[in-house]
């Protein structure tokens, strides 16, 4: 059983490379291009990790967060906001909207698959 990610992401570069890396690395991705979508993909995908892009369209990813978190049924599903590197601000934000961390933008994939790693426990199957 392949593992899966929203990934949450308006900007279809960040959306192409994220999720051909991901799917490499052996995840299933399914992709919301606005705060909105991520809301409803929640319930219709039921994903093991959320990655929020926190600037989007509609609802930002502080809110669309908010929103996931504030129903019980999904609010065990840990959410990684990316960030802009300069925007520390952002990252405080996304904390208290209840993200579970945060990755700073642009996306170093080893350190995305760490984080991913530590909080859903390693991959089955891999090597460590
Ligand atoms: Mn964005």
């Amino acid at each position: 059983m392949k593992r899966k990610v929203l990934l949450v992401e308006d900007n279809p570069q960040n959306r192409y490379l994220i999720t051909f890396l991901l799917e490499k690395s052996g995840y299933e991705v399914v992709i919301a291009e606005d705060g909105e979508e991520a809301v409803e993909a929640v319930p219709q995908h039921r994903p093991d990790v959320i990655l929020m892009d926190v600037q989007l369209p509609k609802i930002d990813g502080y809110e669309a967060t908010r929103r996931i978190k504030s129903d019980e049924r999904f609010s065990a599903i840990p959410v990684l906001a990316l960030t802009a590197h300069s925007m520390k601000g952002d990252r405080a934000k996304a904390l208290e909207a209840g993200c579970d961390d945060y990755i700073t933008k642009p996306v170093d994939i080893d350190v995305l698959l760490r984080r991913i790693e530590e909080v859903l426990g390693p991959q089955p199957g891999s090597a460590s």
